[in-house]
């Protein structure tokens, strides 16, 4: 057994929790005390948005509260920090679940060199998903490109019981808060209104879905006018829960329901995967014979990408949910779908404009799940969604939303509409109310035409 250190750092990253955590229990073991640290990491924290920006601000009172205020939070380049604070404590190890995004897995590796010439080591335990990216392969040890043999090779590779851990897991070292540390910044002001940000919250909110809507999650998922869904993806991207808990808790129950719970899981890990192996797929068409793809450009385009943004498109399924997304920073995963759809084969815009729209104003924005969610619905990404599959923003909507409740909430020039009628307001005898839009195009013409440009795609292969 190796011999205990005096010291040890435990780098806080996507793991904003004290509960479930096997690296307090690493840190523990090489270690009498640790430091407790978060980077505020300009890389990372310039291009967040204002909602995940607050929401981290948020995660981390709530994280330093449950430490007993011992977080020292650092601003800085972590390859500068992390050696800097280990050195300052003499830890031995500096302890984190790893990270298998593209910048994380560069930022840890410079990290893990400025450690270890100075004699240290960057331990990796855990990640952020129930099976590390890259460990689920093919027989022959290719990565799946096809998500339904994913699963079945997923559910097989299994995953461990949640770590019984606390903030007593650890001796937590008083932080010298002199030199470098720096008090958790105040909220950044967002119009959005957020879900509350801590360990405690997310717990309470994911009993409340498991005690109830779990039993209907497989009906009613789908549906952007009713709470259908677990709203765990923000507590999910920073960490506040970690997969491993949901699934031992939805292991316990039986049915249909808890097992589509279990394959969204599997989607993103599938995604971590699929990015992992693919970097390039963060910014680029993963089957690159999109790259014939005639898109939309110049000021057309761009006006027709204002209106989509603004959610002011005459599509009112459309518009619900990108205004869902200004108002709570987050949108319903079938709202996601429609919306994307519409850009990308109804104006024809690339799906990266989309994607980084999303980014900005999504609290649960995630590369891996968004970039590839982008793919999903342009066709461009891996196997699910064939190009020539065209969402219709109209009978999606009196499919998903059949009372129309969902628009009136996020649409109120539409409020006065009853029933499902909100979702053609053209057909009105007055047509759409006063200040609602015409539709900004004709959904069947787009439609030809977004089928026309994949013949390109076609003849390109
Ligand atoms: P639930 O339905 O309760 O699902 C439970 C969990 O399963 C989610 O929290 C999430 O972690 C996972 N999950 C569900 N569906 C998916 C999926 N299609 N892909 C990957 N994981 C999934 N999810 C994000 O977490 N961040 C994003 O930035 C993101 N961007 C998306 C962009 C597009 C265009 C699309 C189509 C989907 C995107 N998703 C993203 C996936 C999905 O929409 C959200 O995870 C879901 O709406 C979050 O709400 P929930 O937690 O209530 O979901």
């Amino acid at each position: 057994m190796a011999e205990r250190a005096r010291s040890a750092v435990v780098w806080f990253r996507r793991d904003l929790r004290v509960g479930d955590q096997p690296t307090f229990l690493a840190a523990a073991d090489a270690a009498d005390r640790a430091l407790a640290l978060f980077v505020l990491d300009p890389a990372l924290t310039g291009p967040s948005g204002g909602a995940r920006l607050t929401f981290l601000y948020r995660a981390l009172r709530s994280l330093d509260a449950a430490l007993g205020g011992r977080l020292m939070v650092v601003r800085g380049d972590p390859a500068d920090v992390v050696p800097r604070v280990a050195a300052a404590v003499d830890a031995a190890s500096v302890h984190v679940a790893a990270d298998f995004g593209p910048y994380g897995r560069r930022r840890d590796e410079a990290v893990e060199k400025a450690l270890v010439d100075a004699g240290r080591a960057l331990v990796r335990t855990g990640s952020p998903y129930a099976v590390a990216p890259g460990r689920v392969r093919k027989a022959d040890g290719e990565p799946f490109r096809v998500f339904t043999p994913f699963r079945r090779a997923w559910l097989e590779h299994g995953w461990r019981a949640p770590a019984d851990t606390s903030a007593g897991t650890v001796d937590w070292l008083d932080p010298d808060g002199g030199s470098s540390a720096v008090p958790v910044p105040d909220d950044e002001r967002v119009p959005a209104e957020l879900p509350e940000a801590s360990e405690a919250a997310a717990l309470r909110q994911w009993e409340a879905f498991l005690s109830d809507a779990v039993d209907r999650y497989g009906d009613d998922r789908n549906r952007p006018d009713v709470e259908g869904t677990s709203r765990m993806s923000v507590y999910l991207k920073y960490g506040l829960v970690h997969p491993r808990t949901l699934l031992a808790d939805v292991a316990r129950k039986r049915g249909e329901s808890s097992e589509v719970y279990r394959s969204e899981l599997a989607w993103r890990d599938f995604y971590a995967d699929v990015l992992f192996h693919r970097p390039d797929s963060a910014r680029q068409n993963y089957d690159k014979a999109f790259d014939a793809l005639p898109l939309a450009s110049g000021g057309d385009a761009v006006a027709a990408f204002d209106r989509w943004r603004e959610g002011r498109t005459g599509f009112p399924i459309v518009d619900a949910g990108m205004r869902q997304l200004r108002e709570q920073a987050w949108m319903h995963n079938r709202a996601r779908m429609i919306t994307a759809s519409f850009l990308v084969k109804d104006l024809h815009l690339p799906w990266w404009w989309g994607a980084r729209h999303f980014m900005a104003l999504l609290v649960d924005g995630d590369l891996a799940s968004n970039q590839h969610g982008w793919q999903w619905t342009a066709g461009t990404g891996t196997d699910a969604a064939p190009y020539f599959r065209v969402f219709n923003p109209i009978t999606q909507g009196q499919r998903f939303d059949p009372d129309g409740d969902y628009v009136r909430r996020f649409v109120p020039e539409l409020r006065g509409v009853a029933g499902k009628a909100v979702h053609t307001p053209w057909e009105l005898p007055d047509g759409p109310p006063e200040g609602y839009p015409e539709p900004i195009v004709d959904h069947e013409a787009e439609r030809q035409e977004a089928l026309q440009r994949y013949e390109r795609v076609k003849a390109a292969r």
